[in-house]
């Protein structure tokens, strides 16, 4: 974690997990846990994506409660409107104040089919609609074998920034696919190696001052027991969490780790 420009974020993928109800329980008790722990908003970001029946709820609550939780959608239709029977647009996420939205999730791009082509398009829908994309990247443990731990994060990431420009405010997750959901999380140092090449390749594409600002979180098995590790890191500018981030209170510590990032 560089000091200075980048505040860390913590994010929290709920996946097709919590209904509206849940959700605002959940979103309840993380304000106040995190309250409790006097946790400081300013120096490390908190956002949770729930599925997109649950935003309204969530939005209400944060409005109403003012809260210092940010939010956004798990994914985004590549088209603004039209005949796309159970599309989401990027306008209506921005209407229900989301500031990010998830594209390009493995789960995304292995269940669906997702092409390098569609995320593409669905980033650049999302940068035009005015919300923050966390663009997901991540070699199989198959692509790690033939072509080591960069080459697929770093094409996937070529390709889907290919519609943007220099100025973009952009988060990437580095999720290698072998460790969402396994147990088995990258180390920090294989997490930075594949940072500092999504960083060196924002450089390349969309300037150095772009890459600077960029946020890079690295996802794949985080809890709070290991995130110390990752944010050490140089490159490393917060956590795309999915499983750990159902559990209030591992990842209200998830987002304390500053606390621990010393130890
Ligand atoms: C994810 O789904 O984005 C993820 C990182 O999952 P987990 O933290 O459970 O590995």
């Amino acid at each position: 974690m560089t000091t200075g420009a980048r505040v860390p974020l913590i994010a929290g993928n709920w996946k097709m997990n919590l209904d509206h109800l849940q959700s605002i329980a959940f979103v309840q008790k993380l304000a106040w846990s995190l309250k409790d722990a006097r946790h400081d908003f300013a120096a490390v970001e908190v956002a949770i994506f729930p599925p997109f029946t649950d935003l309204r709820s969530v939005q209400t609550l944060i409005a109403a409660d003012k809260l210092d939780l940010h939010y956004g959608g798990q994914d985004v239709s590549e088209h603004v409107s039209g005949a796309y029977t159970g599309e989401i647009s990027a306008t209506f996420l921005r209407a229900l104040d989301c500031g990010y939205v998830i594209v390009g999730h493995s789960e995304r791009r292995t269940l669906h089919h997702e092409t390098d082509e569609k995320v593409a398009a669905k980033v650049a829908a999302a940068v035009t609609a005015g919300l923050v994309p966390v663009l997901c990247v991540g070699e199989t443990a198959e692509d790690l074998e033939l072509h080591g731990p960069s080459a697929v994060p770093v094409a996937q990431l070529r390709a889907g920034i290919a519609g943007l420009t220099a100025g973009v405010e952009l988060v990437v997750a580095y999720e290698p696919v072998w460790a969402i959901g396994s147990g088995q999380a990258a180390t920090p140092e294989q997490a930075q190696q594949v940072a500092a090449a999504l960083r060196a390749t924002l450089a390349e594409v969309l300037g150095q001052e772009t890459a600077d600002a960029a946020r890079i979180l690295y996802g794949g098995s985080v809890k709070a027991g290991n995130i110390a590790g990752f944010m050490r890191q140089t490159d490393v500018d917060g956590a795309l969490v999915g499983g750990a981030s159902l559990d209030l209170a591992e990842f209200s510590r998830i987002a304390q780790f500053p606390k621990h990032v010393g130890t």
